[in-house]
Protein backbone atom coordinates (compact mmCIF):
# COMPACT_ATOMS: atom_id res chain seq x y z
CA UNK A 1 0.00 0.00 0.00
CA UNK A 2 1.08 3.22 -0.63
CA UNK A 3 2.94 4.63 2.78
CA UNK A 4 2.11 8.38 2.50
CA UNK A 5 -1.46 9.99 1.86
CA UNK A 6 -1.90 13.40 1.81
CA UNK A 7 -5.58 14.70 2.71
CA UNK A 8 -6.13 17.37 0.67
CA UNK A 9 -8.66 20.06 -0.68
CA UNK A 10 -8.34 23.78 -0.54
CA UNK A 11 -11.58 23.95 -0.11
CA UNK A 12 -12.45 24.14 3.71
CA UNK A 13 -15.58 21.58 5.18
CA UNK A 14 -15.15 18.97 2.65
CA UNK A 15 -14.52 16.46 5.07
CA UNK A 16 -10.76 16.43 5.11
CA UNK A 17 -10.23 16.08 8.67
CA UNK A 18 -13.14 13.68 9.19
CA UNK A 19 -11.85 11.28 6.45
CA UNK A 20 -8.15 11.81 8.01
CA UNK A 21 -9.08 10.51 11.56
CA UNK A 22 -11.71 7.73 10.31
CA UNK A 23 -9.65 6.68 7.47
CA UNK A 24 -6.22 6.02 10.13
CA UNK A 25 -8.50 4.70 12.93
CA UNK A 26 -9.87 1.96 9.93
CA UNK A 27 -6.30 0.81 8.76
CA UNK A 28 -5.62 0.40 11.98
CA UNK A 29 -8.83 -1.93 12.16
CA UNK A 30 -7.03 -3.39 9.40
CA UNK A 31 -4.09 -4.57 11.52
CA UNK A 32 -1.75 -1.31 10.12
CA UNK A 33 0.30 0.48 12.39
CA UNK A 34 -1.06 4.40 11.11
CA UNK A 35 0.69 7.87 11.87
CA UNK A 36 -1.56 11.15 11.85
CA UNK A 37 0.10 13.92 10.50
CA UNK A 38 -2.07 17.32 11.71
CA UNK A 39 -0.95 20.05 9.13
CA UNK A 40 -3.85 22.78 9.92
CA UNK A 41 -3.23 25.09 12.61
CA UNK A 42 -6.71 24.88 13.44
CA UNK A 43 -5.68 21.46 15.09
CA UNK A 44 -8.90 19.70 13.88
CA UNK A 45 -7.00 16.42 13.46
CA UNK A 46 -5.55 16.86 17.50
CA UNK A 47 -8.93 17.29 18.97
CA UNK A 48 -10.82 15.00 17.01
CA UNK A 49 -8.09 12.59 18.20
CA UNK A 50 -8.63 13.00 21.70
CA UNK A 51 -5.37 15.17 22.04
CA UNK A 52 -6.07 18.52 23.57
CA UNK A 53 -4.37 21.17 21.03
CA UNK A 54 -3.82 23.78 23.91
CA UNK A 55 -1.98 21.50 26.49
CA UNK A 56 0.86 20.27 23.97
CA UNK A 57 4.54 21.81 24.56
CA UNK A 58 5.53 20.65 21.20
CA UNK A 59 3.83 20.13 17.72
CA UNK A 60 4.03 20.16 14.01
CA UNK A 61 6.36 24.02 14.05
CA UNK A 62 8.84 22.59 16.29
CA UNK A 63 9.70 19.70 13.52
CA UNK A 64 9.39 21.66 10.52
CA UNK A 65 11.30 25.14 11.56
CA UNK A 66 13.61 23.68 14.66
CA UNK A 67 13.98 20.57 13.33
CA UNK A 68 13.22 18.41 16.60
CA UNK A 69 12.45 14.86 15.93
CA UNK A 70 9.07 13.71 15.36
CA UNK A 71 9.58 11.18 18.02
CA UNK A 72 9.57 13.61 20.56
CA UNK A 73 6.70 15.16 19.53
CA UNK A 74 4.37 12.63 18.68
CA UNK A 75 1.33 11.59 20.83
CA UNK A 76 -0.99 8.74 20.63
CA UNK A 77 -4.85 8.90 20.12
CA UNK A 78 -7.12 6.90 23.22
CA UNK A 79 -5.95 3.11 23.70
CA UNK A 80 -2.67 3.93 21.43
CA UNK A 81 -4.88 3.33 17.86
CA UNK A 82 -2.25 5.36 16.00
CA UNK A 83 0.36 7.63 16.45
CA UNK A 84 -0.41 11.87 16.14
CA UNK A 85 1.68 14.39 14.93
CA UNK A 86 0.23 17.48 16.91
CA UNK A 87 -0.93 21.04 15.81
CA UNK A 88 -2.22 23.97 16.93
CA UNK A 89 -2.36 27.57 16.34
CA UNK A 90 1.13 28.50 17.60
CA UNK A 91 2.02 26.27 13.71
CA UNK A 92 0.34 29.67 11.73
CA UNK A 93 3.77 30.64 12.05
CA UNK A 94 5.68 27.69 10.57
CA UNK A 95 3.18 28.78 7.24
CA UNK A 96 5.13 32.19 6.78
CA UNK A 97 9.05 31.06 8.20
CA UNK A 98 8.79 28.44 5.71
CA UNK A 99 8.87 30.67 3.29
CA UNK A 100 12.49 32.13 4.25
CA UNK A 101 14.08 28.85 4.74
CA UNK A 102 16.45 26.49 3.01
CA UNK A 103 15.01 23.02 1.73
CA UNK A 104 11.75 24.84 2.23
CA UNK A 105 9.12 22.29 0.28
CA UNK A 106 11.26 19.01 1.88
CA UNK A 107 11.07 20.22 5.73
CA UNK A 108 8.37 17.60 6.11
CA UNK A 109 9.89 14.86 4.24
CA UNK A 110 13.22 15.10 5.88
CA UNK A 111 11.46 14.79 8.99
CA UNK A 112 9.51 11.74 8.41
CA UNK A 113 12.25 10.33 6.98
CA UNK A 114 13.80 8.76 10.03
CA UNK A 115 10.89 7.47 11.39
CA UNK A 116 8.46 6.02 8.17
CA UNK A 117 9.45 2.19 8.19
CA UNK A 118 7.49 2.21 11.73
CA UNK A 119 4.44 2.86 9.91
CA UNK A 120 2.54 0.95 7.36
CA UNK A 121 0.61 3.85 6.41
CA UNK A 122 1.31 7.98 6.98
CA UNK A 123 -1.85 10.39 6.67
CA UNK A 124 -1.43 13.87 5.84
CA UNK A 125 -4.60 16.37 6.88
CA UNK A 126 -4.00 19.33 5.17
CA UNK A 127 -4.99 22.93 5.60
CA UNK A 128 -7.60 25.08 3.73
CA UNK A 129 -5.25 26.49 1.21
CA UNK A 130 -2.51 25.64 -1.12
CA UNK A 131 -0.01 27.05 1.27
CA UNK A 132 3.21 26.17 2.17
CA UNK A 133 2.43 23.73 4.63
CA UNK A 134 0.19 21.81 1.91
CA UNK A 135 3.22 22.12 -0.61
CA UNK A 136 5.30 20.36 2.22
CA UNK A 137 2.63 17.99 2.40
CA UNK A 138 2.38 17.10 -1.66
CA UNK A 139 6.15 17.00 -1.78
CA UNK A 140 6.23 14.12 1.08
CA UNK A 141 3.56 12.46 -0.40
CA UNK A 142 3.28 9.11 -2.65
CA UNK A 143 -0.53 9.54 -3.02
CA UNK A 144 -3.09 12.28 -2.50
CA UNK A 145 -6.68 11.79 -1.39
CA UNK A 146 -9.18 14.28 -1.82
CA UNK A 147 -12.88 14.24 -0.14
CA UNK A 148 -15.33 16.10 -2.08
CA UNK A 149 -18.48 17.04 -0.96
CA UNK A 150 -21.45 16.83 -3.68
CA UNK A 151 -22.46 20.55 -3.92
CA UNK A 152 -22.31 23.35 -6.37
CA UNK A 153 -18.65 24.41 -7.10
CA UNK A 154 -17.34 21.85 -5.91
CA UNK A 155 -15.24 21.13 -9.02
CA UNK A 156 -14.66 24.83 -8.57
CA UNK A 157 -11.00 24.82 -6.98
CA UNK A 158 -9.58 21.11 -8.10
CA UNK A 159 -8.84 22.36 -11.27
CA UNK A 160 -6.12 24.40 -9.30
CA UNK A 161 -5.06 21.86 -7.24
CA UNK A 162 -4.73 19.07 -9.88
CA UNK A 163 -2.46 21.78 -10.93
CA UNK A 164 -0.33 22.23 -8.15
CA UNK A 165 -0.71 18.50 -7.80
CA UNK A 166 1.26 18.51 -11.23
CA UNK A 167 3.71 21.26 -10.89
CA UNK A 168 5.09 19.85 -7.58
CA UNK A 169 4.84 15.69 -9.54
CA UNK A 170 7.53 17.91 -12.61
CA UNK A 171 9.17 19.33 -9.94
CA UNK A 172 9.99 18.31 -6.70
CA UNK A 173 8.18 14.80 -6.39
CA UNK A 174 7.86 12.44 -9.12
CA UNK A 175 6.47 9.86 -7.35
CA UNK A 176 3.08 11.84 -6.79
CA UNK A 177 -0.05 10.59 -7.93
CA UNK A 178 -3.60 11.08 -7.34
CA UNK A 179 -5.11 8.07 -5.16
CA UNK A 180 -8.91 8.41 -5.30
CA UNK A 181 -11.50 11.41 -4.82
CA UNK A 182 -14.19 10.69 -2.35
CA UNK A 183 -17.50 11.69 -2.07
CA UNK A 184 -18.26 13.00 1.35
CA UNK A 185 -21.76 14.21 3.24
CA UNK A 186 -23.22 12.28 0.49
CA UNK A 187 -26.98 12.70 0.67
CA UNK A 188 -28.37 10.71 -2.63
CA UNK A 189 -32.11 11.77 -1.84
CA UNK A 190 -30.93 15.26 -3.52
CA UNK A 191 -31.04 15.78 -7.41
CA UNK A 192 -28.25 18.17 -6.57
CA UNK A 193 -25.61 15.33 -4.93
CA UNK A 194 -26.74 13.05 -8.33
CA UNK A 195 -25.78 16.03 -10.95
CA UNK A 196 -22.30 16.44 -9.05
CA UNK A 197 -22.02 12.79 -8.41
CA UNK A 198 -22.65 12.00 -12.19
CA UNK A 199 -20.20 15.29 -13.15
CA UNK A 200 -17.50 13.77 -10.78
CA UNK A 201 -17.91 10.37 -12.54
CA UNK A 202 -17.38 11.79 -15.89
CA UNK A 203 -14.56 13.82 -14.83
CA UNK A 204 -12.42 10.96 -12.58
CA UNK A 205 -13.72 7.67 -14.03
CA UNK A 206 -11.58 5.13 -11.89
CA UNK A 207 -10.16 7.49 -10.01
CA UNK A 208 -13.53 8.05 -8.13
CA UNK A 209 -13.93 6.04 -4.85
CA UNK A 210 -16.94 3.67 -5.28
CA UNK A 211 -17.19 4.03 -1.81
CA UNK A 212 -19.69 7.36 -0.35
CA UNK A 213 -19.43 8.34 2.94
CA UNK A 214 -22.75 9.44 3.57
CA UNK A 215 -24.01 12.66 5.50
CA UNK A 216 -24.59 10.54 9.07
CA UNK A 217 -25.08 12.95 12.35
CA UNK A 218 -22.38 9.93 14.64
CA UNK A 219 -19.51 11.41 11.86
CA UNK A 220 -20.60 14.90 13.03
CA UNK A 221 -20.64 13.78 16.58
CA UNK A 222 -17.42 11.60 17.26
CA UNK A 223 -15.14 14.42 17.49
CA UNK A 224 -16.60 16.18 20.37
CA UNK A 225 -15.54 13.31 22.53
CA UNK A 226 -12.53 12.88 20.22
CA UNK A 227 -12.95 10.02 18.78
CA UNK A 228 -13.20 8.41 15.18
CA UNK A 229 -16.47 7.55 14.44
CA UNK A 230 -16.06 3.49 14.62
CA UNK A 231 -15.41 3.59 18.36
CA UNK A 232 -18.27 6.34 19.02
CA UNK A 233 -20.81 4.40 17.58
CA UNK A 234 -19.28 1.03 15.26
CA UNK A 235 -22.56 0.22 13.72
CA UNK A 236 -23.45 3.89 12.52
CA UNK A 237 -23.35 4.28 8.70
CA UNK A 238 -20.32 6.36 8.79
CA UNK A 239 -18.53 4.46 10.24
CA UNK A 240 -18.84 1.47 8.16
CA UNK A 241 -18.83 3.35 5.27
CA UNK A 242 -15.07 4.43 6.30
CA UNK A 243 -14.22 0.74 6.82
CA UNK A 244 -15.41 0.38 3.29
CA UNK A 245 -13.29 3.19 1.94
CA UNK A 246 -10.18 1.43 3.76
CA UNK A 247 -11.41 -1.76 2.05
CA UNK A 248 -11.36 -0.39 -1.60
CA UNK A 249 -7.96 1.51 -0.84
CA UNK A 250 -6.38 -1.13 0.20
CA UNK A 251 -7.75 -3.39 -2.93
CA UNK A 252 -6.95 -0.95 -5.30
CA UNK A 253 -3.35 -1.17 -4.87
CA UNK A 254 -3.11 -4.74 -4.10
CA UNK A 255 -4.62 -4.63 -7.91
CA UNK A 256 -2.09 -1.97 -8.52
CA UNK A 257 1.18 -2.85 -11.01
CA UNK A 258 3.81 -2.99 -8.37
CA UNK A 259 6.46 0.18 -9.67
CA UNK A 260 9.17 -0.55 -11.62
CA UNK A 261 12.63 -0.75 -9.24
P1 LIG B 1 -12.33 20.00 6.46
O1 LIG B 1 -11.24 19.32 7.22
O2 LIG B 1 -12.26 19.73 4.98
O3 LIG B 1 -12.42 21.47 6.74
P2 LIG B 1 -14.13 18.59 8.24
O4 LIG B 1 -13.72 17.17 8.17
O5 LIG B 1 -13.67 19.37 9.43
O6 LIG B 1 -13.73 19.36 6.92
O7 LIG B 1 -15.73 18.62 8.14
C1 LIG B 1 -16.45 19.85 8.20
C2 LIG B 1 -17.69 19.67 9.07
O8 LIG B 1 -18.55 18.70 8.50
C3 LIG B 1 -17.35 19.15 10.45
O9 LIG B 1 -18.21 19.78 11.38
C4 LIG B 1 -17.66 17.67 10.37
O10 LIG B 1 -18.03 17.11 11.63
C5 LIG B 1 -18.80 17.63 9.39
N1 LIG B 1 -18.81 16.37 8.62
C6 LIG B 1 -17.81 15.84 7.89
N2 LIG B 1 -18.17 14.70 7.30
C7 LIG B 1 -19.46 14.45 7.69
C8 LIG B 1 -20.41 13.41 7.43
N3 LIG B 1 -20.12 12.37 6.65
N4 LIG B 1 -21.64 13.52 8.00
C9 LIG B 1 -21.95 14.59 8.77
N5 LIG B 1 -21.12 15.60 9.05
C10 LIG B 1 -19.87 15.54 8.53
MG1 LIG C 1 -9.74 20.17 8.43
Amino acid sequence: MKKIIAVTNQKGGVGKTTTAINLAASLVATKRKVLLVDLDPQGNATMGSGIDKNDIEHHLYHVLIEEMPVARVLKQAPEGLYDVLPSNSDVTAAEVELLSMPQRERRLTNALTPIQDQYDVIILDCPPSLNMLTVNALTAADGVLIPVQCEYFALEGIAALLETIEQIKAEINPRLTVEGVLRTMYDARTSLTNDVSNELKNHFGATLYRTVIPRNIRVAEAPSYGLPVMHYDQSSRGALSYLALAGEMIRRQEDAPEPQA
